[in-house]
């Protein structure tokens, strides 16, 4: 018996790697704090509960529309309104199964075998697998803490080949919480106007997790639009990351493609889940506005907590619910038994002595770096930063 080679392309998630290994310590009875997962520790606000409920009283349990129930779509084009002043018909929206099915979906219709994929360092984990799975290749733009994790137009346009089909990014950026301001965008878009075969896959799902003001998506000018496929989604902006929505929202041209491949994978997403989006995403943005004010707080709790470790540097994140500092000062040292030579090593230490799960940045194409969620509550990281401090005070 032997699995397909596909199955050699492409790594497991490490975000849920350490997740499971977190899960694991702790069935052994171990006070695992998990630093370490991408998701709102936040309740559903109950009018989008109340509005799943009543879907599934009235019936909503037959399959969907492969691109989403209309009705969703138009709340999906009203919100684009609202919030990004951005025209889009429903014709332009694929509903998906989160935004990762979307991400798949859009990767899937536009790479081919060979094809460029330009990502910047530190990007999500997913990024590069999928274009992996798509059988494209990515190549990296390395960008550095000192410039806050953001790329400038010219080293974009260094990046760019002839073979280069997509450029893909996110803002706010998971992992290191870089948000693009409307002039650094304009500064890219100015390359891509050069560039008219690139298409710009804009992941905007942390778009609510912005401590720096209003949100600006790279689809705004007008002359690129059409070759931009905003990526977005329920999961981190209402708690909803188990309700899995995700959406696109692209020429119609791409959707229709989106909409094939997903028609073969997985149809249309959850009824129940689609009617509760509708509510989301044309409701109160009370709840969601309060979980921000709630991360601002932590965040600036989690800055000054890692301030008293020496040897980590730590740019201050503009919006999700991470911290990326450069932990390499800390490779090379030893506690006697365990010597750190790389982020791995770095997070299954601290996941060993302090009980605490982190991501490494080898998975973000930062491997200098590790990431930490303050997706916790802040008890839980007071605790979980105090055990860090003296875990690391052991390595020489
Ligand atoms: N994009 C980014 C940058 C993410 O961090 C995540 C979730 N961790 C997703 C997409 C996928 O979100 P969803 O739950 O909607 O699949």
């Amino acid at each position: 018996m032997q699995l397909s080679s596909f199955l050699q392309r492409f790594n497991e998630p490490e975000t849920l790697k350490m997740a499971k290994l977190g899960r694991e310590l702790r069935a052994q009875g171990i006070d695992v704090i998990d630093l370490s997962l991408g998701e709102p520790d936040f309740d559903t606000p109950q009018h989008i509960k109340d509005a799943a409920i009543k879907a599934i009283n009235d019936n909503w349990s037959h399959y969907t529309p492969v691109p989403g129930f209309l009705d969703l779509r138009e709340a999906i084009c009203e919100k684009l309104k609202r919030d990004n002043n951005l025209d889009y018909k429903p014709e332009n929206i694929v509903a998906s199964t989160g935004a990762k099915q979307s991400l798949a979906n859009t990767i899937l219709a536009l790479v081919d075998d060979n094809d460029e994929v330009i990502i910047p360092t530190p990007y999500w984990v997913t990024y590069s697998e999928l274009v992996k799975i798509a059988r494209g290749k990515v190549v990296e733009i390395k960008s550095e803490a000192k410039a806050k994790f953001k790329i400038t137009p010219a080293q974009l346009e260094a990046a760019i080949t002839p073979k280069t089909k997509v450029f893909l990014f996110s803002s706010p950026c998971n992992p290191s919480g870089t948000v693009y301001t409307k002039d650094e965008l304009e500064g890219l878009a100015n390359v891509f106007r050069k560039y008219p075969d690139i298409y710009i896959i804009s992941d905007e799902i942390y778009e609510y997790i912005n401590f720096i003001g209003a949100h600006e998506s790279i689809a705004q000018f007008d002359d690129i639009k059409d070759r931009v496929i905003i990526i977005n989604g329920l999961s981190k902006g209402f708690a909803m990351t188990g309700w899995r929505l995700g959406y696109i929202a692209a020429s119609a041209e791409v959707a229709k493609a989106t909409e094939k491949i997903q028609g073969q994978f997985t149809s249309g997403t959850c009824a129940i889940t689609q009617k509760a989006a509708v509510t989301a995403l044309t409701g109160d943005l009370k709840p969601t506005v309060e979980m921000t004010e709630e991360f601002t707080r932590r965040k600036k709790r989690v800055l000054e907590l890692v301030a008293e470790i020496p040897g980590i540097e730590c740019p201050e994140p503009d919006g999700a619910f991470y911290i990326f500092p450069d932990v390499s000062s800390y490779y090379g040292k030893s506690d006697g038994t365990t010597t750190i030579t790389n982020s791995a090593d770095f997070c299954m230490y601290l996941l060993n002595t302090a009980h605490v799960s982190s991501v490494m940045g080898e998975a973000f194409g930062e491997p200098a770096c590790v990431r930490f969620s303050f997706a916790n509550s802040l008890p839980k990281i007071e605790e979980a930063w105090k055990r860090i401090k003296e875990a690391l005070s052991k390595l020489k």
